[in-house]
């Protein structure tokens, strides 16, 4: 399995949360937007951050780190992705199984009649107002990611933790495992035997339980390790 977190798209430029300077939220308090009861209260506040936030995620290209999962899933390493990224770049990259735990910004939904729209029909949806608004019963459309206050998608998570369950290895790339329920995932992992392999820059609490830790850049370390491994499970030595 692999886990990612914010710190894989930021080699394709797009700024993680908190780092000084270009971090998300440097400049905004995320509750004030980025709150479900924003969304509800103020949907024009809400959609005059994010919907060139959007806009700008939508120009982002996968880069080498994203690439090099695609190719581990190829080469029958990994089964699947699970990320806490919006940005729909495991996709782009090739990756097939990928779980969104917090929700992609390639779809969004109607709050009132749950209609679905594409990321390209969702410019037409807004009005004068800076409100996206339904197409069939003019209620409030919001995107289909996780905003504070909300739940995580459940069957996105207990397809997650079963799939860290039955993991033997847990690669956990660009996260802070900070942010729960996702930081459980490890646990879950190591609970049932499987070894943790962290690459990330800075602290993460589970850095004492994991086999390996790599600092370096994302895409160096991905492509570090691609360069060690068999070019297909089928060609492994058997132990
Ligand atoms: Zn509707």
């Amino acid at each position: 399995m692999a886990l990612t977190g914010a710190g894989i798209s930021v080699p394709s430029g797009i700024p993680d949360f908190r780092t000084p300077g270009t971090g998300l939220w440097e400049n905004v308090d995320p509750m004030e937007v980025a709150h479900i009861d924003a969304f509800h209260a103020d949907p024009a506040r809400f959609w005059s951050f994010y919907r060139p936030r959007f806009a700008e995620l939508r120009s982002k290209a996968p880069n080498r780190a994203h690439a090099a999962l695609a190719e581990l899933e190829r080469r029958g390493l990994i089964q699947a992705v699970i990320t806490q990224n919006i940005d729909r770049l495991h996709r782009a990259a090739g990756s097939k199984r990928v779980i969104e735990v917090h929700g992609s910004i390639e779809t969004s939904s109607c709050t009132s009649c749950e209609a679905s729209f594409s990321m390209a029909s969702l410019d037409g949806l807004f009005g004068d107002d800076g409100v996206a608004e339904c197409s069939a019963c003019c209620g409030k459309v919001k995107p289909d990611v996780v905003l504070f206050g909300e739940f995580l998608p459940e069957a996105a998570m207990e397809e997650a933790t079963a799939l860290c369950e039955a993991a033997d290895l847990v690669i956990c790339v660009g996260s802070s495992l900070e942010v729960y329920p996702v930081a459980g995932l490890p646990s879950a992992a190591l609970n049932r035997g499987a070894r943790l392999a962290i690459i990330t820059q800075g602290l993460t609490p589970y850095d004492p339980d994991a086999t390996v830790k790599l600092e370096g850049d994302v895409i160096e370390e991905l492509e570090a390790v691609l360069a060690e491994l068999p070019a297909s499970s089928a060609s492994q030595p058997s132990l």
